[in-house]
């Protein structure tokens, strides 16, 4: 079947993960192999090494990379990123836990008497371990805004990454030959300079290209569009579906860096964006005066039609917005494919676009199902919330002529991902864009 995703892919990518993620241990075992120091020793060293390989892998599988977005999907990315963080916690925890098991003299690592650097170092990399786990786990409990865990978790990474390559070298059990040590060092500063990539070379490079808002409109449910041109180039080319990353203001160098779905059609000259005023960064849109500096980053994402396949749309809230720029690219390019809009929100008076969705179902084939949770007298529509037994309604006769595109809260999204499969939907014709990052 025709799709973006598909079982070659994913094993590609499994095996590109492993080999980073083993990494390490590949370069120990190809060199001279030291005396077994028992199992649980030796164990506990592997699992050193595969946590250092697992933490230099999360720089690549970090969501930003266009090449590893598009076989996978950037929520996908984002999901894998977060879950092989904690296991590769957990591996580089057990590494001294098992090796302390074994031998209890090595807690002269942690011992500042012994070799004051070392103990610094390990006693550090503990605590920014601890610190970069639990503020990713519990950003809100611990009141962090987005922008200072960004900032930490970014710090943090890097400076385990880099200790943890410093202590692999340094102990030189398994790294004893200096083409070892190079090939690590090699591989890891390559891993790193991803993180220099995104933070630096990438604003750099958006800095040559900068947009100007030249208004703001009010949308239905507090909602801001941004309407963006281009300052003295082309603009951008991207796939409806895509988002971007925007900083706005004088610099592209800021921490204030978010994503957004672009909302406008594929061939329109400049772009529009949509959100919802949730947090400072949106609430200050309403108030963006005309001329306003923006740089853009992009496009990323795979959340896109598939050529030749008709549109089956679930979307909730704001998540709308991949739906209008996909909806808004047929009516322009005169698409006959079908769409299915499937499109939740809390009232009537909250359906974002509404009106001008009414205008593009009389331009392309497009069958609109609004799901409103609270209702007036006389709706007639879907009522409560999305699930099984309300797609199931709306599914096509010939679903495996459709691809499927979920974008909107999460439970949202959960109930429609399990649905759509309870109802023999092949996973995949499902692509999700979640906007909850963390
Ligand atoms: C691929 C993608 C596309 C998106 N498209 C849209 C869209 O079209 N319209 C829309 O309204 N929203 C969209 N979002 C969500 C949007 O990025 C966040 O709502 C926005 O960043 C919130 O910023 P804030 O400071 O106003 O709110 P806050 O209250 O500070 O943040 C609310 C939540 O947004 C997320 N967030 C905040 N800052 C960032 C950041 N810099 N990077 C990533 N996530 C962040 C966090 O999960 C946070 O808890 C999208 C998100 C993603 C991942």
């Amino acid at each position: 079947m025709q799709t973006k995703y598909s079982y070659k892919k994913a094993f590609k990518w499994l095996l590109v993960y492993l080999l980073l993620a083993l990494v390490p241990m590949l370069i120990a075992i190809a060199g001279i192999m030291p005396e077994s120091r028992g199992f649980i020793m030796e164990l506990g060293v592997a699992f050193g090494f595969i946590g250092l390989g697992m933490l230099g892998a999360q720089f690549l599988f970090s969501g930003r990379f266009k090449s590893v977005a598009p076989d996978y999907g950037m929520d996908n990315i984002l999901q894998l990123h977060r879950e092989m963080g904690i296991i590769a916690f957990l591996f580089v925890f057990f590494h001294p836990t098992l090796i302390l098991l074994a031998d209890s003299s090595f807690w002269s690592y942690f011992d500042p008497r012994v070799n004051l650097p070392r103990s610094v170092a390990l006693i550090s990399v503990s605590i920014a371990l601890v610190v970069l786990l639990a503020s990713s786990l519990w950003r809100l409990t611990f009141g962090l805004s987005y922008e200072r865990w960004r900032l930490l978790h970014g710090v943090l990474s890097v400076g385990v990454l880099f200790i943890g390559v410093v202590h692999s070298v340094q102990v030189s059990h398994y790294l004893a030959a200096v083409w070892q040590q190079v090939l690590l060092v090699v591989v890891f500063a390559g891993l790193g300079y991803l993180v220099v990539h995104t933070r630096l070379v990438r604003p750099w490079r958006s800095k040559a290209k900068p947009w100007k808002i030249v208004r703001v409109t009010p949308e239905r449910d507090d909602c801001w569009t941004l309407h963006l041109e281009p300052c003295g180039h082309n603009g951008m080319t991207f796939e409806c579906g895509q988002f971007v990353w925007i900083t706005i203001g004088a610099t592209p160098f800021s921490l204030q860096q978010h994503p957004f779905s672009i909302a406008s059609a594929s061939d329109d000259d400049g772009l529009l964006i949509t959100a919802k005023a949730t947090g400072d960064f949106t609430s200050s849109w309403e108030n963006i005066g005309p001329g306003t500096r923006a740089y853009l980053e992009g496009p990323f994402g795979s959340f896109t039609p598939v050529e030749g396949k008709n549109l089956f749309l679930v979307m909730g809230g704001i998540g709308i917005t991949p739906a209008m720029s996909m909806l808004r690219t047929m009516a322009q390019r005169e698409d006959k494919r079908r769409a299915i809009l499937i499109y939740a929100n809390p009232d009537w008076e909250a359906v974002t676009f509404r009106e001008e969705l009414d205008e593009l179902a009389g331009k392309i084939d497009l069958k609109l199902v609004h799901v409103l949770q609270e209702t007036h007298a006389d709706w007639k529509g879907e009522t409560g919330l999305i699930d099984k037994e309300l797609l199931k309604r709306h599914l096509p006769e010939n679903p495996g002529d459709y691809c499927y595109y979920l974008c909107g809260p999460e439970p949202m999204m959960d109930v429609a991902e399990l649905g759509l499969r309870g109802l023999g939907v092949d996973w995949r014709s499902v692509y999700s864009e979640r906007f909850e990052v963390i």
